[in-house]
């Protein structure tokens, strides 16, 4: 069953509002072994929704609407649809009873023109929206299913969750069991993956596909079989060889951040953690105080931005900035040391690095970062050169630091 989701409101079509509910409902739907086959966004303009709606209608069995049933002149979803679909807009009583209410429960005066918002077309069924006034609804035409709902993303998602769902799992009785995986990997480049997983991508069952970002290269598993069995064992068998192909690049899967797997491990090993940032100006301790509980593993992390600072906090020599650069190897050793004595941590980690965009030169250009891991048995230095912005630069930065600490901890 092939669906089209179709988001609505002028403001998706400026550059200012980013259209997440189409997100949120390919999840969802997909979760129901609803495959969406289209995204559209439409402004708020009757001629055009009416041609993005008929287009859904001819390509999609199911349709997700989003946006425009509000109480105002602009929001003209359900009276578009209505005469598309060749039906009247029917006054819902027990929509208009809940509409009555909220306005009641919040002690506020009726305004008439809210009716329009308990207008449904015939033979459409009311969808409650139990965290906002407009209601949705849902009407099965021709086979097909369409469903209108709120476009404020609190209002959509409640609603989607907690009755559309339910409504489209009894409508679809889906034949096809969709299971999904997402394995995250680190430190190793795309078309490195590619070639390492070529047959199993080309083979097209399980559907793969690879997205490379700030924090690796992640890799999608989609297994649609018959049965939820077969589902997931394909699921499970691809996860397997793609692991082991890969080996230890795989850090994570689905929800799981790297934070999260190095916090994991830290706390199963009875190890604690201090950081000593230079570049990253507190990007790693950020990610890692992410994890609930990290105060058990995490003591404490300092920015030494400035040289003199390296010296007063960590007791980094002068003389040794002086000597190799603030950005060395020699510095980044000295840092990730100097916090784990501080700190009386098992583990000190230390960046120092050149972010950009300026204060690159040939020797040390923008991009050019030094990790460091102090142990109980020495300290270790990486030397790494990030390409980007310096967002990116940055960001890399930081999941690179806590690699180094991952791969420590399962050497
Ligand atoms: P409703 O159907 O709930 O009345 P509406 O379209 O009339 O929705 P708007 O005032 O247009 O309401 O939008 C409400 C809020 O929801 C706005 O902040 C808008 O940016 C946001 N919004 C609408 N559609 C989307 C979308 N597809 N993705 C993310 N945010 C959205
Ligand atoms: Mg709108």
């Amino acid at each position: 069953m092939r669906a089209e989701i179709i988001a609505t409101g002028s403001e998706l079509l400026t550059g200012r509002t980013v259209d997440t509910n189409s997100l949120f409902l390919a999840d969802g739907l997909l979760d129901l072994g609803i495959e969406t086959a289209f995204k559209s966004v439409v402004g708020d303009d009757e001629k055009d929704m009416e041609e993005v709606f008929r287009r859904a209608l001819d390509r999609a069995e199911v349709i997700v609407i989003t946006g425009g049933l509000g109480p105002t002149e602009d929001d003209i979803t359900r009276k578009v649809l209505a005469r598309m679909l060749k039906k009247r807009l029917v006054l819902n009583e027990k929509a208009l009873k809940a509409i009555k209410d909220v306005f009641a429960a919040r002690n506020r005066e009726y305004p008439a023109s809210n009716d329009r918002q308990a207008l449904i077309p015939s033979g459409g069924r009311v969808l409650a929206n139990p965290v906002g006034i407009a209601p949705g609804f849902f009407l099965i035409e021709e086979g097909r299913f369409i469903a209108v709902l709120p476009g404020v993303p609190q209002e959509m998602r409640t609603m989607f969750s907690e009755s559309l769902r339910h409504e489209l799992a009894a409508h679809c009785r889906s034949e096809v069991f969709i299971h999904r995986k997402v394995l995250h990997t680190w430190g190793i480049a795309e078309s490195k993956v590619n070639e390492q997983l070529e047959d199993i991508l080309k083979k097209g069952k399980p559907v793969m596909g690879l997205t490379a970002r700030e924090t690796g290269v992640d890799i999608s598993i989609l297994a649609k079989e018959g049965s939820r069995d077969r589902a997931l064992t394909l699921a499970d068998r691809t996860e397997t060889e793609v692991r082991k192909r890969l080996g230890d690049a795989v850090y994570g899967m689905d929800s799981q951040a790297m934070e999260e797997v190095v916090g994991a491990l830290l706390r199963h090993r009875k190890l604690t953690l201090s950081a000593a940032e230079s570049c990253t100006g507190g990007l790693i301790s950020s990610r890692i105080t992410n994890t609930p509980g990290s105060s058990d593993y995490f003591e404490r992390a300092v920015v030494t931005y400035s040289n003199a600072s390296k010296t007063e906090l960590l007791g980094v020599p002068a003389e040794l900035i002086a000597a190799h650069g603030a950005v060395s190897r020699e510095v980044a050793a000295a840092m990730a040391t100097g916090i784990r004595e501080r700190a009386k941590t098992s583990l000190g980690i230390a960046i120092t690095g050149i972010a950009g965009p300026g204060g690159g030169t040939a020797e040390k250009p923008v991009g050019l970062v030094y990790l460091a891991l102090a142990t109980a048995e020495g300290v270790s230095v990486e030397e790494r050169r990030f390409l980007g912005d310096r967002d990116q630069i940055r960001q890399r930065t930081a999941q690179a630091a806590l690699d180094m600490v991952r791969r420590h901890l399962i050497a």
